[in-house]
């Protein structure tokens, strides 16, 4: 066994059809308005083209995480930077 990977045989790209590697990404959701992001998600990443997919079990932990208003309402904060679309800036 190496590291903490699981194993799974993610299969192909549905797009490109390479093969899938395991990677553990950052995957971010909107809730309501709020950004939340959910840190060493296991997915399959395309290395070719991007696509991620995760397993169904982590997709459903996932939901039912998203719902536990509590634990989001526990999970520390960062800061991302949030810029104002300039229309002023872009007419030309
Ligand atoms: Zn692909």
């Amino acid at each position: 066994m190496k590291g903490k990977e699981t194993g799974y045989n993610y299969g192909e790209c549905e797009i490109c059809n390479t093969p899938m590697e395991e990677k553990y990404i950052k995957q971010d959701f909107w809730i309501r308005g709020k950004l939340i992001v959910v840190e060493d998600v296991p997915a399959g990443v395309c290395p070719q083209c991007g696509e991620k997919v995760v397993k169904a079990d982590v997709g459903r932990w996932i939901t039912r995480l998203l719902e536990n208003t509590e634990q989001i309402a526990k999970a520390p904060r960062i800061s991302v930077p949030a810029i104002k679309y300039d229309r002023e800036e872009t007419k030309v």
